[in-house]
C-alpha cells in the first residue's frame, strides 16, 4: 500500500508540486504524539494556494451543482465504498497522526463511512417543496448550494468532523476547500487522494496549513460558506471573517458538558460509560463528559468506584489492540493540562488520582497524561468552567433535581450532557431543562448518523451528522409562479 511521507495542498485532482522557493520555511513536520516521530512533511499553503483551490473550486462548482441529487448521491455512495475499502489503512494512519487508539479510530472511520452513505440517502429525499398561495398562484421553493465550501477542520477527529463536513456540504452541490489542522493532516489528505477516484476534479481540495492558512480561507471573496469545528477564540475570528463579508457560518466550539447521575440510575453501565465520555480521546473530546454531577446519596461510593476504574485504564501505543488511553496531541496540550491540574488543586477540589506525566520507557516520548479525577469540585471554579481537553474529571455533588439542573447549566457552553436515571419521566424532564444540543439519557458520547450534533450559546450554532445539515449547505430559492392573467390592481378605486 502506497504511504506518502511529503504532502502538499491537494488542488484539481493532484497534490500541487512543492514550492521551489523558500521551501523550508514553508514545510513543517507532522509529529506522532505517541512517541515524537516524523511521520510526514507537508508544504503550508500560502495566499496563492489558497487563491488556486479556491479558484479550483470555483470552477468546479457550476457542474457539481448542474447534477441531479441521485447522480450526486450515487457518487457520494461510490465515495464510502471506496473508503470503506481503505478503512484499516485510514483507522492506522489516524492513530498515527492523533495519537488515539486504533479501537477508537476505527469507530470513527466506519462512522465516516457510514455518515457519507446516510447523506447519500438522504439527499434523494431532501426534496423541493411546492406551495400553493391561492387556487392559481404557487411558490416552488427550490434548494440550491452555496457554491464554495470553505470548512475548517481541528486535530482532535480529523477524519470524522471532516466527513460530517463533506458530506452534506458536497451532497447538498457544493464544492468544498477544506483546511485539516496543522497537527494530524494525513488523513484528511488521503481521503482526498482516495475521493479522486469517484469525484471530478475541483469538487474537493484540501489546503495545508495552520491558522494562516485557515485565516486566508476565511477571509477569501469567493467562499460561499464557512463551517468550523475548533475552539471558541478561534471559532469568533472565522464568524468575524464571516460577518465582514456576510457569508453564513456554522460553528462548533466545544464544551463542557454536565453527566448528572442519580441514585437510581442503572449503576453499572453509568460507572463504564462515565469514565468513557471523559477518557475517550484522552479527553481530547469538545462533547467530553468533563464534569460529573452525583447525587449526594451515592457520592461516595461513585469516587470510590471510579477511582478503580480510572487506575485500570490501559495507556500505551495507539496501535496496540489493547492501549485504551493515548497521548494528548502535543507538548503544548500537556502543559495546558497540567496548569489545569494545579489550578484545580489550589482551588481546593481533591485530587483522587492522576495529574501527572505517564513517564518510563516509551512513554518518555509521548505525552501522555494519567486519568485524573478531582472531587468535592466547586462549580464555579476555573476546572469547572473552562474546557480542559484532557483527561481529567470533575466530579461535583448535588441535593436534588433544581440544584443539578442549575449545576449544568452553570456555562456559557451548551454543547451535549447527561442524565443517568431509571426514572424515564425524569430523565426527559432533566433533558428538557439542560440548555444543551444533546442530552443523553442513561448513555452518553454516541452520535450515530441521523442524531443532529451541535452546540447552544457559545458552543456555536448549526448542526451536524442529521440530514438537517443538507439545509445547513443549501439556500431556498423562491420562485412564485402566477396561472392568472388577472392583475392584483392596489390602485383600483374602491366600488
Ligand atoms: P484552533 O481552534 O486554533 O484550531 C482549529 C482549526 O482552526 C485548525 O485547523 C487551525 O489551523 C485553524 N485555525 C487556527 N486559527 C485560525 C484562524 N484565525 N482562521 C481560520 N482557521 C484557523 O484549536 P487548536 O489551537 O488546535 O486547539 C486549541 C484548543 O481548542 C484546545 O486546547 C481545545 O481546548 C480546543 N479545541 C476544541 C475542539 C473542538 O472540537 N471543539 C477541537 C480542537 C481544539
Amino acid at each position: 500500500m502506497h504511504e506518502q511521507r511529503t504532502y502538499s495542498s491537494f488542488i484539481h485532482g493532484s497534490f500541487i508540486s512543492a514550492p521551489s522557493q523558500r521551501a523550508d520555511e514553508t514545510r513543517r513536520q507532522v509529529l506522532a504524539p505517541a512517541d515524537g516521530s516524523i511521520l510526514a512533511e507537508v508544504y503550508d499553503a500560502d495566499v496563492t494556494v489558497v487563491d488556486q483551490a479556491v479558484q479550483a473550486a470555483c470552477d468546479a462548482s457550476a457542474a457539481w451543482a448542474g447534477r441531479s441529487r441521485t447522480e450526486r448521491s450515487d457518487v457520494l455512495f461510490s465515495l464510502a465504498d471506496a473508503l470503506a475499502a481503505e478503512s484499516e489503512r485510514l483507522a492506522r494512519i489516524e492513530a498515527r497522526d492523533t495519537g488515539r487508539p486504533v479501537v477508537e479510530t476505527r469507530e470513527d472511520v466506519a462512522a465516516t463511512v457510514d455518515q457519507f452513505r446516510y447523506v447519500a440517502s438522504a439527499v434523494r429525499v431532501h426534496q423541493d417543496e411546492l406551495v400553493q398561495h391561492t387556487p392559481d398562484s404557487y411558490s416552488m421553493i427550490e434548494r440550491e448550494p452555496y457554491g464554495v465550501a470553505g470548512l475548517i477542520v481541528p486535530w482532535n477527529f480529523p477524519f470524522l468532523i471532516a466527513g460530517w463536513k463533506l458530506a452534506p456540504a458536497l451532497a447538498a452541490g457544493n464544492t468544498c476547500v477544506i483546511k485539516p489542522a496543522e497537527l494530524a493532516p494525513l488523513s484528511i489528505l488521503e481521503l482526498a487522494r482516495i475521493a479522486d477516484s469517484v469525484l471530478p476534479p475541483g469538487v474537493l481540495n484540501v489546503i495545508t496549513g495552520d491558522g494562516r492558512t485557515g485565516a486566508a480561507l476565511c477571509t477569501h471573496p469567493r467562499v460561499d460558506i464557512l463551517s468550523f469545528t475548533g475552539s471558541p477564540e478561534t471559532g469568533r475570528r472565522v464568524a468575524a471573517a464571516a460577518a465582514e463579508r456576510t457569508v453564513p457560518c456554522l460553528l462548533e466550539l466545544g464544551g463542557k458538558s454536565a453527566n448528572i447521575l442519580f441514585p437510581d440510575a442503572p449503576m453499572e453501565k453509568a460507572l463504564v460509560t462515565a469514565p468513557m465520555s471523559i477518557l475517550f480521546a484522552s479527553g481530547q473530546m469538545c462533547n467530553a463528559g468533563s464534569r460529573l454531577l452525583v447525587h449526594e446519596d451515592v457520592y461516595e461510593s461513585v469516587l470510590e468506584e471510579l477511582v478503580q476504574r480510572f487506575r485500570s485504564i490501559r495507556p500505551g501505543d495507539p496501535l496496540d489492540e489493547t492501549t485504551r488511553l493515548g497521548p494528548l496531541i502535543s507538548d503544548e496540550q500537556w502543559r495546558r493540562v497540567e496548569s489545569y491540574v494545579a489550578e484545580g488543586q489550589n482551588s481546593g477540589a481533591r485530587l483522587l488520582c492522576g495529574g501527572r506525566r505517564l513517564t518510563g520507557g516509551a512513554f518518555d516520548r509521548g505525552y501522555y497524561v494519567e486519568p485524573t479525577l478531582f472531587a468535592d469540585v466547586d462549580p464555579d471554579s476555573v476546572i469547572a468552567q473552562e474546557e480542559i481537553f484532557g483527561p481529567v474529571l470533575c466530579v461535583i455533588p448535588f441535593r436534588d433535581e433544581a440544584h443539578a439542573v442549575d449545576i449544568a447549566n452553570n456555562s456559557v457552553y451548551g454543547l451535549a450532557g447527561g442524565v443517568w436515571t431509571r426514572d424515564w419521566a425524569r430523565g426527559v424532564r432533566v433533558a428538557r431543562q439542560i440548555r444543551t444540543g444533546t442530552v443523553w439519557v442513561n448513555e452518553y458520547n454516541l452520535v450515530p448518523s441521523g442524531s443532529p450534533f451541535g452546540g447552544y450559546r457559545q458552543s456555536g450554532f448549526g448542526r451536524e451528522v442529521h440530514m438537517h445539515a443538507l439545509s445547513e449547505f443549501s439556500q431556498t430559492k423562491n420562485i412564485f409562479v402566477s396561472l392568472s392573467d388577472k392583475p392584483v390592481d392596489w390602485y383600483a378605486l374602491e366600488q
